[in-house]
């Protein structure tokens, strides 16, 4: 068994847990544990320009930029088919935070790590949350994994960034709320169009993506809600390939690659936060407090910029070291009015966008979204 103290414990090592780590090791000890000992590929790779501002601030952005394997290739913008047949073209160029990221996200979140370690934090893996409990005013937190032993970790607060599980609040008790029931099915293979814009094209039931990744691939997904999907669509690569045939385009850039597609399976997309987002002496954030429907991407820029808030009140705050009632009560509600207004300005814009699609307005997967407003 291993004892560790810390004023703060950080549960989740992606990208919410990693910058709220580098953020805040220079004011506080910090420990930060994930399950997993390196991070899985996964899908999620447009960086919303204005994250620049955020790995400015870190001093991550020039690592980022000269680092020798490409994390990231530049993206111009979207094109839509939503709403019409017709083309729309939304770009960055005239963006003062410039163009937004196309990341190879397990790069990206590997850098994250490292930075972690190198600034000074305590980073754990893999170590599984297995038990907590508030005793006065010190967290004791068991973590577990197959490779490591049992680390006791005594913390004065905790930081769940679990991510859509968000593992320490339900352990707490808490509930998720689900919005809708979006799930997405993707693809990797290599990438060979002209055209490097990232797509996004409205059908009937849900809406594909197509989009280009650093080292020549290209990431391909199709959205809808997981009741409207018999389940055997998005078995395999073969029932994809399947489906896939009701859009041209798709069809055709999957036709140019059929032997070297990868296929990744489902994942929950869906719009959810927890009923609670902070309690006495813990908060959540990232998506393990709220969590994005893709067609947003501002996932990952969300989890960036609510860790940097987190950071401000802990700081102005300093409740880390003097847990007073009153205090934790005045940061709980200053906590969960930011994340009130950030989750109300979400809907409003997630409402407003797929309003404009009113092609298929009585099939299903629209009339829901409609039916919001
Ligand atoms: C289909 C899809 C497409 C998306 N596309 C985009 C996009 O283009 N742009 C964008 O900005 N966002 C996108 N997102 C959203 C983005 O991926 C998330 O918002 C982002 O990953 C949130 O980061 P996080 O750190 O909060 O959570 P996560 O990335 O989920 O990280 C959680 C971490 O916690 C660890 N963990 C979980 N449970 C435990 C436990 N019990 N103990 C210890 N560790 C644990 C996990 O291993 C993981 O490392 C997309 C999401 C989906 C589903």
């Amino acid at each position: 068994m291993t004892k560790i103290e810390t004023d703060i414990l950080i549960i989740g090592g992606g990208i919410a847990g990693c910058i709220a780590a580098i953020s805040l090791v220079n004011t506080h000890t910090v420990t930060l544990i994930d399950k997993l000992e390196e991070p899985k590929e996964r899908i999620g790779e447009s960086l919303a320009p204005a994250a620049q501002r955020i790995l400015k601030e870190l001093d991550l952005l020039e690592s980022l930029h000269s680092h020798q394997e490409q994390l990231y290739i530049q993206n111009l913008g979207m094109q839509s088919y939503w709403g019409s047949e017709q083309v729309h073209i939304v770009d960055h160029l005239r963006n003062p935070d410039g163009l937004s990221k196309s990341l190879d996200r397990k790069g990206f979140e590997t850098f994250l790590r490292k930075s972690a370690v190198e600034r000074g934090v305590h980073c754990i893996w893999p170590a599984k949350l297995k038990s907590s409990s508030l005793n006065d005013t010190t967290w004791h937190v068991i973590a577990t994994s197959e490779k490591l032993e049992e680390q006791h970790i005594q913390a004065k607060f905790i930081i769940d960034a679990t991510g859509r599980q968000s593992h320490f609040a339900r352990s707490q008790g808490i509930q998720r709320i689900h919005i809708d029931k979006l799930i997405a099915c993707w693809v990797t293979l290599p990438d060979t169009e002209v055209n490097t814009m990232s797509t996004i094209t409205a059908t009937e039931n849900g809406w594909w993506y197509s989009a280009v990744i650093p080292n020549n691939k290209r990431v391909i997904a199709f959205q809808t809600d997981s009741d409207l999907i018999d389940k055997a669509t998005f078995k395999d690569l073969d029932s994809f390939l399947e489906f896939s045939k009701g859009n041209l385009q798709i069809t055709y850039i999957l036709g140019k690659n059929k032997t070297n597609i990868t296929f990744h399976g489902v994942v929950a997309a869906n719009s959810t936060r927890l009923e609670q987002i902070t309690g006495k002496q813990w908060v959540a954030i990232g998506d393990a407090a709220i969590s994005f429907d893709p067609l947003s991407s501002q996932g990952m820029f969300n989890a960036m910029a609510n860790a940097m808030q987190l950071k401000e009140l802990l700081v102005m705050s300093n409740i880390v070291n003097h847990p007073d009632t009153d205090i934790d009560k005045q940061f709980q509600k200053m906590y969960t009015k930011q994340m009130e207004s950030i989750w109300e300005q979400y809907l409003y814009h997630k409402n407003t966008f797929y309003s404009a699609e009113m092609r298929w307005k009585n099939y299903p997967f629209w009339k829901r979204r409609h039916h919001s407003l």
